[in-house]
């Protein structure tokens, strides 16, 4: 059956991850007499649109749904299609369920390329799969010339459902907390100190906690909206731009195959940092900045097994097997500062992708996994190139990622692995001798910098501070991408931060001044 797609709206949204969804929620709440659709090239996979996977019980529907998230290559002949089976999970390209990697042009010779570069497209997009660690940044992570950083970011939990405190009575992670505290504290301002992670879940009255997805941020204002439409399987392969303005988008429906051009008098591209400047690139909007400062944050993962504790009846549930978030899934933060440059993350191996040592039987909850990220020595060389001939599997410009580390960075992860290790020794010991695992880049998924926001249009930036692109009036961009600084921390809360920033400029935008 064909379907009618909208042949005119006041805000057209590409993408359903976390910060499409963050636009539609917050002109959902502040225009309700304004009409909205997102457009999204993947498929809907649950109820409500945009439910985080894991929040699906049943394993061969979850492996089913991350299946279908996965993009627009064929599978191999012979893949499971309702398993886990399969993936790659073996160094140097890790993909993970839900996700997939970008095929070819990831690494030009003599470089060091993203190997690791993923994408996901489904309702919800990366949201549907992610682990939902939320930090607020600190120091130079944050973004100097934006004064209501705090505010956003506030807003930003609000939408995400942010708690920190989901799991205060996770098994051992008091003690966790306490030894990295004793080690670590000492020098940091008391907002930078050893915490638990903030989280975007959700706490149910039944006591059961979910993951928060884009099903989440939209929430009920947006779902109840009468001029909310959410397309999945629609492809938006154009801005269309005239006089210096955006006046919709061209839609390939992937259910039939047919194009439409939706009208629009704002377009927001929440499209993740590869896609966006994708769709801007061919849509003929090419600043100089689209695509370049791309960032990723070099990630380093180590476990150990907890030293002197007792393993009581409190840690006889094995997280490691559980779809749902259970007590053991307690995550510790330790934040980044400006001396010691290191987003940290420990948490019970669940959640870690740190490989076990052979033959380890552990108790559950007594092996921590640590992640150490760094921030990245930005470069305007290092970029995502959009090619005018060739074309990915969606017929869109074909992606040449050009990717260096610097001095700075091969430092900087090796004063990564030395702090890792010194983290590691106050919980407990190594599992085996091995060192320290630095992933290859493109494995942390947190790609920034493509379409980065600046105080002015000097040429190093690709939007204002409401994410408004320059010299393309009501074209708005969205994602990671937009992230300026060199982020080491996760980065969505920012990202829907700044998305909240954006919507709130359009929402002032559409409403009539009162006299
Ligand atoms: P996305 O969620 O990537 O959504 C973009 C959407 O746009 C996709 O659905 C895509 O299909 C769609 N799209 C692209 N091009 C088009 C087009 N032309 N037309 C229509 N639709 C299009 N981040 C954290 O901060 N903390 C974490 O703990 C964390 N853990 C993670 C764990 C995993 C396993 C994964 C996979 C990711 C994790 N992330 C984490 C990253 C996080 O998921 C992303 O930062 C977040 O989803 C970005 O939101 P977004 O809306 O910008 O983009």
């Amino acid at each position: 059956m064909t379907r009618t797609l909208p042949a005119r709206v006041d805000v057209a949204i590409v993408g359903s991850g976390p910060c499409g969804a963050a636009y539609a929620r917050v002109l959902s709440e502040q225009c309700p007499d304004a009409t909205i659709a997102v457009f999204e090239v993947g498929p809907l996979l649950a109820d409500p649109p945009g439910t985080h996977v894991k929040n699906i019980v049943d394993p061969d529907e979850r492996a089913r749904a991350q299946r279908r998230s996965e993009g627009p290559a064929p599978l191999p002949a012979g893949t499971p299609t309702d398993t886990n089976e399969g993936y790659a999970t073996e160094a140097p390209r890790l993909v993970r369920p839900g996700t997939f990697l970008l095929a070819s042009g990831y690494r030009q010779p003599g470089q060091d390329g993203l190997p690791g570069a993923a994408m996901s497209s489904n309702v919800g997009g990366m949201g549907a799969h992610w682990t939902g660690a939320c930090p607020r940044p600190g120091g130079r992570e944050r973004i100097g010339f934006l004064p209501e950083l705090d505010d956003l970011l506030a807003e930003g939990e609000r939408l995400l459902s942010v708690d920190a405190h989901a799991f205060d009575d996770a098994p051992f992670a008091g003690e966790v907390r306490k030894r990295l505290s004793g080690a670590l504290d000492d020098e940091r301002a008391e907002d930078r100190r050893v915490a638990p992670m903030p989280l975007a879940v959700v706490r149910h009255d039944d006591g059961r906690v979910t993951w928060s997805g884009s099903d989440v941020v939209f929430g009920e204002p947006t779902r109840a909206n009468p001029r909310f439409t959410l397309v999945p399987e629609a492809l938006v392969t154009e801005v269309v731009v005239a006089d210096g303005r955006a006046r919709g988008v061209r839609v390939r429906d992937l259910q039939d195959g047919g194009e439409h051009v939706v009208a629009a008098r704002f377009v927001v591209v929440a499209a993740d940092a590869l896609r966006t400047p994708q769709l801007l690139w061919a849509s003929g909007v090419r600043p100089r900045a689209l695509g370049r400062w791309l960032n990723d944050q070099p990630q380093t993962v180590y476990a150990v097994r907890l030293r002197d504790v007792d393993t009581g009846p409190e840690a006889d549930v094995d997280p490691r097997e559980q779809p749902r978030i259970v007590a053991q899934s307690g995550v510790s933060w330790v934040p980044y500062t400006d001396e010691d440059p290191f987003h940290g993350q420990v948490m019970q191996l669940d959640a870690s992708p740190v490989p076990l040592a052979d033959a380890d039987e552990p108790e559950p909850g007594t092996i921590v996994g640590l992640g150490w990220f760094c921030a990245k020595d930005l470069q305007e060389s290092d970029r995502v190139e959009f090619s005018d001939t060739e074309t990915d599997p969606y017929g869109m410009p074909a992606m040449r990622i050009h990717y260096r580390l610097t001095e700075a960075d091969s430092a900087s992860i090796a004063a990564a692995r030395d702090a890792v290790r010194r983290a590691a020794a106050a919980l407990g010991e190594p599992l085996d001798d091995r060192d320290p695992l630095t992933f290859p880049p493109g494995a942390s998924l947190h790609y920034q910098g493509t379409v980065r926001m600046g105080e002015t249009d000097d040429g190093t930036s690709v939007c204002s501070p409401t994410s408004r692109v320059w010299d393309v009036a009501g074209l708005y961009v969205a994602g990671n991408g937009v992230i300026p600084t060199p982020i080491a921390c996760n980065p969505t809360l920012t990202a829907v931060a700044l998305a909240v920033g954006g919507a709130r400029d359009i929402a002032a935008a559409l409403t009539p001044e009162e006299n």
